[in-house]
């Protein structure tokens, strides 16, 4: 047992010695380890973006809060076509947390990082008395540079085509289960992963993404319906061509919990040319996380603003955007 002390939190020693022991150790490099007040990068056209990290619990299947405290920003960043270069990292720690759970943590935040070629470069913890926060809040923004300009969820036109690049709902029906502690025989995991790696892969094979969205809380619907409004066009989605696991689908007609509104932490939807389709489906593919990636539907002139889903019996209904609060905390 090795909890987290309040003194921990103090800006002095023992706040030092925190920092420099565990932070430093798994996330250190050369900007943050000159620990000025703030970072000083180098970047050029650049995005921008933050998010908090909230879930409970802390460590789910397939992943824990701080692999998706790095995917998030990071793949926000990489849905604008930015690379991500530099994060910061705000830890609001509960009083006893266990220092171990901490550096495993901690860790999975590093191999993150990784994988996008990006650093965090400046931070802050504060430990707060028991209570005060349940265990662990996260808080990462972060800077990437633009490699592609022109990404926007406001230029989508009638005939291009929409893509999915996994099987949706992973991340909520996950959650789900482990806090419900729903005992599955199946194999049931978060799809959260680091996004950079599979949009590189595209920009340099030529894709040209008309928009990009990780489909996050609100799941698939959300990010449809938001497009569809925001470009006012309508999008018609082949419902057979959704890609859902046998696991989601089982969450789901157990609880009466729909796919598309279950969230995901590394899933993205893109909206491109026709004519590139099979280009972009052969890249995304030969990523493990993109395997099951598929073309679900196109832009259309009609029901400009909606989402209709079509049946493979033909019938159509609206896919509407997702209301209430399905699931709490769950990035
Ligand atoms: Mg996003």
């Amino acid at each position: 047992m090795n909890p987290i002390l309040l003194a921990q939190g103090n800006g002095g020693n023992e706040n030092r010695d925190l920092i420099e022991n565990l932070f430093y150790k798994h996330l250190g490099n050369e900007t943050l380890l000159k620990s000025e007040d703030a970072a000083v990068i180098e970047a050029g056209r650049l995005a921008f973006t933050t998010d908090s990290f909230t879930v409970s619990p802390l460590i789910f299947a397939g992943g824990d809060i701080g692999k998706l405290s790095i995917c998030g920003t990071c793949n926000d960043l990489a849905m604008m076509g930015a690379q991500p270069k530099y994060l910061s990292l705000a830890m609001m720690i509960e009083e006893g947390l266990e220092h171990e759970l901490l550096e495993s943590i901690t860790r999975s935040m590093a191999k993150e990082l990784e994988k996008n070629g990006a650093q965090v470069v400046t931070g802050d913890t504060k430990v707060v008395p028991k209570g005060s926060v349940d265990k662990l809040f996260i808080t990462t923004t972060g800077i990437g540079e633009i490699v592609q300009n022109g990404i926007s969820s406001q230029g989508l036109t009638p005939g291009d085509a929409i893509i999915v690049s996994g099987s949706i709902g992973r991340h909520g029906a996950a959650i789900f289960a482990a806090r419900e502690g729903i005992e599955l025989q199946s194999r049931l995991t978060s799809d959260a992963a680091s996004l950079w790696p599979l949009v590189d892969a595209l920009l340099q094979g030529g894709i040209k993404p008309v928009a990009m969205r990780d489909a996050t809380r609100g799941g698939l619907a959300a990010v449809l319906n938001e497009w569809a409004q925001q470009s006012q066009v309508g999008i018609a989605v082949e419902e057979s061509e959704v890609p859902v696991s046998k696991e989601v689908q089982g969450i789901c007609e157990l609880l009466g919990f729909e796919a598309y509104n279950l969230a995901n932490e590394g899933t993205f939807v893109l909206a491109l040319k026709k004519d590139q389709v099979p280009d972009a489906l052969d890249i995304l593919q030969r990523f493990e996380c993109a395997a099951d990636a598929a073309y679900i539907g196109e832009v259309t002139r009609e029901h400009r603003g909606r989402v209709i889903l079509e049946s493979a019996w033909k019938t159509q209904r609206f896919l509407e955007m997702p209301s209430g609060e399905l699931l709490p905390r769950i990035c």
